[in-house]
């Protein structure tokens, strides 16, 4: 059964694995690990140990083996948010298993795959050629099994890549995504937390830390997000009755940023989606953002 979502830049989910840990401040709050417990915890008997912590997580993350070949039953093609209730990269998840995943997304061909996660080192470091050749074989063993016809491409077409950043402290997963083999690159900025594009100075660090980009000892601040080899950008404030606030200059400084990706009279190379603004429920609807922010464009 195709997982319908609510999210407005895909139109289905697949969750292979569920569980995660959290990893910046931009997990603090995951509507997955709210999920995890009420629909999860009880209804099909999966662990759910809150919080969603580093040691908890051997508990948390679990695999779903018997799901990695759903994809497969659709027919209709569709753009599929891979783990929407966990991260694909998460340490406590196997390179082999990974590979399945990919395994699928290869065999799969007509859908397109979204992979989001907030660990691109791991998700660089692993999709070298050893890691390719596994895909390729345990791809090549599902088409025999199913006499299907296999096409060899590296990086698969039907694969975007992204990374989630949601304030300045973190805009060096971008640089790790730009080395990483991807046909598509996507960033997830949201929750959007702080200016990408600032470019000024943190105040000297002192206690607390500085308030936008959290390290502390800081006399300048990470640099601004580059765009660069990005294919898409997604913008989203922060919803929830946790909900922290959202400068909506913040949205419009990084919309022009894709916007000055043009070369020549070309469309930008780095197309924008704008989800939604913050609040406690914030509208979803195009109609609910500013006249200025109703783009949801997607990359070509
Ligand atoms: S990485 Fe994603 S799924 Fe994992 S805790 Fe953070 S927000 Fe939640």
């Amino acid at each position: 059964m195709a997982q319908t979502t609510g999210i407005s830049w895909t139109n289905a989910t697949w969750n292979p694995t569920v569980g995660c840990s959290k990893v910046s401040t931009g997990c603090r709050e995951c509507y997955a690990e709210d999920l995890h417990e009420t629909r999860l915890n009880g209804v099909h008997g999966y662990p759910v140990f809150k919080p969603w912590t580093t040691a908890n997580a051997e508990h948390n993350v679990t695999l779903m083996p018997h799901k990695l070949r759903v994809p497969l039953t659709w027919r209709k093609p569709r753009m599929v948010f891979v783990n929407s209730m966990s991260d694909l990269f998460h340490e406590q998840i196997s390179g082999v298993y990974i590979a399945k995943v990919f395994a699928t997304m290869m065999v799969a061909r007509r859908h397109t795959f979204q992979v989001l996660t907030k660990r691109p080192e791991r998700m660089a470091a692993m999709l070298g050629d050893e890691f390719r050749e596994i895909v390729f074989r345990r791809a090549w063993e599902m088409c025999e099994e199913l006499d299907l016809t296999l096409t060899y491409v590296w990086p698969l077409p039907n694969v975007w890549l992204g990374v989630s950043i949601e304030n300045r402290q973190w805009v060096g997963r971008a640089d790790v995504l730009r080395q990483t083999p991807a046909a598509v690159r996507f960033i997830s900025a949201e929750p959007l937390l702080g200016d990408l594009t600032d470019q000024t100075l943190c105040p000297p660090g002192s206690g607390a830390g500085c308030w936008d980009c959290g390290q502390r000892g800081m006399v300048r601040g990470p640099d601004a997000l580059d765009l660069t080899g990005i294919d898409w950008l997604i913008l989203g404030g922060e919803s929830g009755s946790g909900h922290r606030p959202l400068d909506v200059q913040w949205m419009r400084d990084l919309r022009d940023a894709a916007r000055a990706t043009t070369i020549g009279d070309e469309r930008p190379d780095c197309a924008l989606f704008v989800k939604q603004l913050g609040g406690a429920r914030p509208g979803t609807a195009l109609e609910d953002l500013p006249e200025d922010l109703r783009i949801r464009e997607f990359p070509r």
